[in-house]
C-alpha cells in the first residue's frame, strides 16, 4: 500500500475566516477566547478535509506565520520583547507587528518591503516568515505546548497525525545574526532543543515527524553541510521516524548529503525535480521511504494523473510500501476550494484544482496504486477528459500570438540610439529643470474610490457613473500636483484596482478567481490572477485616461504601466509552456500599448517592475538564465519607442549589487528605486558599476506616515550626488503613494519640491 499524505493545509479558511478573526481581534472586536476557538474549529475542519490520507499534517495550522511559530516554540524571542508579562499570544502577535507601520500593513503589494528587515518572502514564493533573530549568545529553550495541544486536538478527533516543524538548519539559515556573529556557532545550543521536542513528540504518541529542510534546494557549502551531517547523526536516537522534506526545487548537487541522512524517510518535490528523483532511486536506502511530491503545491492546475501514475508505478513496483504519496509543497500557497467560485469561466474552472481537489487527485493515485487504474478508471477518464479539452482549447491556444513571439527579434528590444543621444532629444523636447520632481504613479485610493469601484462591480454605479468618477479623482490629483510645482505628473492610478489585476483584466488568456487567495503574510492576503492562455491585447488599456490627464495639463504627464515581469510573477502561470514563453507574450502585448501610449502623445512612459527580483531562482547559478530572459521581457516591452520618448522604470526593492548589470541592460532612460532607509547607500551598486543612465533615488519612505522634512530631502539628495552625477538625479518618493492619506501627500510632496528647488540653487 502506498502512503499518501499531506504537507501542509492552507491555514487561512475557504473564506479567510482567520483573516477576519485576526483583524477583529486586533481591533478589540473579538476576545482572545473567540480568537482560539476559531483556531481549533479551523484546524478541525482542514483535518476533516483530509480525511482518508494516510497522514495528515499538524502544526501546519498558525495564528501569523510558522516560523515565527518555530521561534516561540525554540524559545527564541528578540529581546525587546522579552521578559513580557501579558498573554503569549498577545507578545505573539507583538512580535508579529509590532514595529510595522500602520500604513505598511497596507502594502502588501510591494515585494515584502512591507515591515522593514523583519519579514522576507519564503523562498521563492510570495508567502513572508518573521525573520528569526540571531546573536552570539543567544540561548534555546522548548515550548512545545502549542504544538502538542494541537496534537492532542489531532488525536482526540481521530486524526493519524504527522507534526510539521521546520528543521534546524532551514530556521538558522532563514535567520538573521544581528551582531554579525555566524549563525552556525548555535547548532549545538540548538540540537539539545530539537532533540527535547521530537522525545516530547515521540511521547505524545506521534510516530512520524515531518521535519522541513527546504534549504537543501539551495546552494549549500561545506559548513552547512557538514552541519547537516552533524544534526541529523543527534537526532538517530529519538523514538520518532523523521521525514525529511525539501521542496520548491531541485536537490542537485545536495542529492548525495539528503539521501544520506540518517533519518526514515526524504521528501523531494517531483514537480520541479523529477530528474532529481532518478538519482535518488539508486542513491536512497531501500529501507527508507522515499515521498515524491507529484501534484504541484505551487500551482492551480489539474494534475495529469495518467502521465503521474505512468511514472510512478514502477517505481511502486521496485520500491514497494516505501513509496508514499504528496502534494510537492504545502498548499499552503494555493487558494482551498475550486468548488466555492461561481463566476469562473466554465471552460477554465475545469482545467483548475485548489487544495480540497489537489487532495481529490491524491486520493485517486492512492487508490489507483492499492487497487489498480480500474478501481478509478471514471475518476482518470474524466480527468484526461479535462487536460485534453485545455490542451486543444483555442482558449489556450492563439497562433496569431505565438507567430508573433516566434517572430520577436533582438532588435525590437533595442533603442534606436544610445541612451547618451536620446538623453540630449528627450532634453530638448521635455525641457525639465536640474533634479526634475516626480511621483511613482498612484495617489491615494480613498474611500470614494474604493466605493465607486465596489458600486460599480455589484452593478450599483453605472459604467458612466464610475468613469466620470474616476476622471474626477484624476483632475484632483493633476490639479494637486500642478499646485505642488511638480514636474512631470502621473494620472494616479485611480481607476486602477491592482497594479496586475487592472492589466489582466484586460488581457486575453487571463482568468480571475472569486475567493481564490493565498496568504502573503499575516492576515494578508492576494489573490493572484490566473494566466491560463496565450496573451494579446484586445484593446488600448491605459491610452484613453492618460490622454483625458494630459488634457488637463501643459506639464508632461507620465504613462503608467505594470511591465511583464511583474505581471507574470504575481500571477497564477501556465505550467504547459516556459514561463519566459508566457512573459514574452505578455511583453508583446505591453510593447504593443507603449506604442499606442506614443502615437497618441505621451513621451515619457513608465512601466514597473516592481517584481523583476522576485523571479530569481533559488540556486544563484541559475540567476543569469532568468535574468537574461527578463530583461530582454522588459527590452521588447519597452524599448520600441523613439528617441525622444523617454522611459521610465521603477523597483520597489533595495538589492541591486548582484544584478545591477541585467538592470543596466534594460536600457530604460530613468530608473526609480527605493532608498530613503538606506540612507542611498544603496546606490553604491549603481556608482560602482559606473551606471550610466538616469536615478531617482526614492527620498519619502511611503511606507510609513512621518513627513520628511525638505532638510532631510536636501540631505539624502546630496549622499545621492556623491554618488551619481547630480545631472542625472530625479528627486521622488520611494514607491506608490496609494496606501497615503492626501493629508500626508501634500505636505510631504511639498517638502520633496522644495527640496528640489535648494538643490537647483546649490548647483
Ligand atoms: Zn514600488
Amino acid at each position: 500500500m502506498t502512503t499518501i499524505h499531506n504537507l501542509g493545509f492552507p491555514r487561512i479558511g475557504a473564506k479567510r475566516e482567520l483573516k477576519f478573526a485576526l483583524e477583529s481581534y486586533w481591533k478589540g472586536e473579538s476576545s482572545r477566547e473567540d480568537l482560539q476557538a476559531l483556531g481549533a474549529q479551523l484546524r478541525q475542519r482542514h483535518w476533516e478535509n483530509q480525511a482518508g490520507l494516510d497522514l495528515v499534517p499538524v502544526g501546519d495550522f498558525s495564528f501569523y506565520d510558522q516560523v515565527l511559530d518555530t521561534s516561540f516554540l525554540l524559545g527564541n524571542l528578540p529581546e525587546r520583547v522579552q521578559g513580557f508579562q501579558g498573554d503569549e499570544l498577545d507578545n505573539y502577535f507583538r512580535v508579529a507587528r509590532g514595529r510595522s507601520a500602520q500604513g505598511a500593513e497596507e502594502h502588501s503589494a510591494c515585494c515584502g518591503g512591507v515591515a522593514a528587515g523583519e519579514m522576507t518572502k519564503w523562498f521563492d514564493t510570495n508567502y513572508h516568515y518573521i525573520v528569526p533573530e540571531f546573536k552570539a549568545d543567544t540561548q534555546f529553550t522548548l515550548h512545545a505546548s502549542r504544538l502538542l495541544e494541537q496534537l492532542a486536538q489531532a488525536q482526540e478527533q481521530g486524526v493519524h497525525a504527522k507534526p510539521v516543524i521546520i528543521g534546524p538548519l532551514t530556521y538558522l539559515a532563514l535567520g538573521k545574526a544581528k551582531d554579525e556573529s555566524n549563525k552556525l556557532a548555535l547548532l549545538d545550543r540548538l540540537l539539545p532543543v530539537y532533540v527535547q521536542l521530537l522525545e516530547a513528540l515521540a511521547e505524545a504518541g506521534a510516530d512520524w515527524v515531518q521535519i522541513d529542510e527546504p534549504i537543501l534546494v539551495t546552494e549549500l557549502d561545506d559548513e552547512w553541510q557538514q552541519a547537516f551531517k552533524k544534526a541529523y547523526e543527534q537526532f538517530k536516537p529519538v523514538g520518532v521516524k523523521l521525514l525529511v522534506a525539501t521542496y520548491f526545487g531541485q536537490l542537485l548537487e545536495n542529492t548525495a548529503l539528503a539521501a544520506g541522512l540518517p533519518v526514515a524517510g526524504l521528501h523531494v518535490d517531483a514537480i520541479n525535480d523529477r530528474d532529481g528523483v532518478d538519482a535518488l532511486l539508486t542513491l536512497l536506502a531501500k529501507d527508507k521511504v522515499l515521498s515524491l511530491g507529484v501534484i504541484n503545491g505551487r500551482n492551480i492546475w489539474k494534475t495529469d494523473l495518467t502521465a503521474t501514475l505512468d511514472w510512478v508505478e514502477p517505481i511502486a513496483r521496485q520500491r514497494g510500501d516505501r513509496v508514499w504519496l504528496a502534494p510537492s509543497c504545502s498548499l499552503l500557497h494555493v487558494p482551498v476550494d475550486l468548488e466555492s467560485e461561481q463566476n469562473l469561466d466554465a471552460d477554465v474552472k475545469s482545467w483548475l484544482a485548489f487544495a480540497l481537489q489537489k487532495l481529490d487527485e491524491l486520493r485517486i493515485l492512492g487508490q489507483a496504486l492499492a487497487h489498480g487504474r480500474e478501481a478509478v478508471k471514471a475518476e482518470l477518464a474524466e480527468n484526461l477528459a479535462a487536460l485534453t479539452a485545455r490542451r486543444q482549447s483555442p482558449r489556450v491556444h492563439n497562433p496569431a500570438v505565438k507567430a508573433a513571439v516566434a517572430g520577436l527579434s533582438a532588435e525590437q528590444g533595442k533603442r534606436k540610439s544610445e541612451y547618451a543621444q536620446r538623453a540630449v532629444k528627450q532634453a530638448q523636447f521635455l525641457n525639465l529643470p536640474a533634479f526634475p520632481t516626480t511621483t511613482i504613479g498612484s495617489f491615494p485610493q480613498t474611500t470614494d474610490i474604493r466605493r465607486a469601484r465596489s458600486e460599480f462591480k455589484t452593478g450599483r454605479l453605472d459604467e458612466n457613473s464610475y468613469q466620470a468618477a474616476m476622471r474626477a479623482e484624476i483632475e484632483r490629483s493633476v490639479r494637486e500636483q500642478e499646485k505642488l510645482g511638480l514636474d512631470v505628473l502621473v494620472h494616479g492610478e485611480a481607476e486602477r484596482n491592482d497594479m496586475v489585476e487592472y492589466f489582466g483584466e484586460q488581457l486575453e488568456g487571463y482568468a480571475f478567481s472569486q475567493f481564490g487567495w493565498v496568504q502573503s503574510y499575516g492576515s494578508r492576503c492576494v489573490k493572484p490572477p490566473i494566466l491560463f492562455g496565450d496573451i494579446s491585447r484586445p484593446h488600448a488599456m491605459t491610452v484613453e485616461w492618460i490622454t483625458y490627464a494630459q488634457s488637463l495639463t501643459q506639464k508632461p504627464m507620465k504613462g503608467m504601466l505594470t511591465g511583464p515581469v511583474t505581471i507574470l510573477n504575481w500571477s497564477f502561470v501556465r505550467d504547459d509552456q516556459p514561463r519566459a514563453e508566457s512573459c514574452r507574450q505578455l511583453a508583446l502585448a505591453i510593447r504593443e500599448e507603449v506604442l499606442d501610449l506614443e502615437k497618441a502623445g505621451v513621451r515619457v512612459i513608465q512601466i514597473d517592475e516592481a517584481a523583476l527580483r522576485e523571479g530569481l531562482p533559488l540556486r544563484q547559478s541559475q540567476w543569469q538564465r532568468y535574468l537574461d530572459w527578463a530583461v530582454e521581457c522588459f527590452r521588447i516591452a519597452a524599448n520600441g519607442v523613439s528617441d525622444a520618448t523617454q522611459i521610465h522604470t521603477h523597483m520597489c526593492y533595495s538589492e541591486f549589487n548582484d544584478i545591477i548589470s541585467s538592470i543596466a541592460h534594460m536600457d530604460a532612460d530613468v530608473i526609480t528605486i527605493e532608498t530613503s532607509r538606506s540612507d542611498m547607500e544603496l546606490l553604491d551598486a549603481f556608482e560602482h558599476f559606473q551606471y550610466p543612465n538616469q536615478i531617482g533615488p526614492g527620498v519619502y519612505d511611503i511606507h510609513s506616515p512621518n513627513i520628511p522634512s525638505e532638510q532631510h530631502i536636501v540631505n539624502l539628495m546630496k549622499k545621492a550626488a556623491e554618488r551619481v552625477p547630480a545631472d542625472r538625479l530625479w528627486v521622488n518618493p520611494d514607491c506608490g503613494l496609494k496606501t497615503r492619506q492626501w493629508a500626508e501627500v501634500i505636505p510631504a510632496l511639498s517638502n520633496m519640491v522644495a527640496a528640489a528647488k535648494t538643490l537647483r540653487a546649490s548647483v
